[in-house]
């Protein structure tokens, strides 16, 4: 008897980033989390505010020291002063 089909396992690089395919920006266009300097912000961060995996695409972000953006809700600079004040508590 043939065993069951089985899922294959994610490749690591593909597992790393799976929690993506939960993204709420992917449903919208990179426009609004990419703003030209000096645009607003905000409605990416409100979309943020909504998106299920904001946790783990802002750790990815931190992680991955992503410098352009909107990620987890936090602007390039907001994440920057986020590693500070964790790197101040070691
Ligand atoms: S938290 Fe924001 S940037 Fe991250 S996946 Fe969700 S909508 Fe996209």
């Amino acid at each position: 008897m043939d065993r069951p089909a089985e899922r294959p396992a994610l490749a690591p690089a593909e597992a790393e980033l799976s929690w993506q395919e939960s993204a709420l920006c992917a449903q919208t266009g990179p426009e609004l989390f990419f703003p030209e300097p000096g645009s607003s912000t905000r409605e990416a961060k409100f979309l943020c505010g909504l998106c299920d995996i904001r946790e783990a695409c802002l750790e990815y972000a931190l992680t991955h020291d992503e410098r352009f953006g909107v990620w987890g809700g936090l602007s390039e600079q907001e994440r920057y002063e986020l590693k500070r004040r964790r790197a101040g508590r070691r």
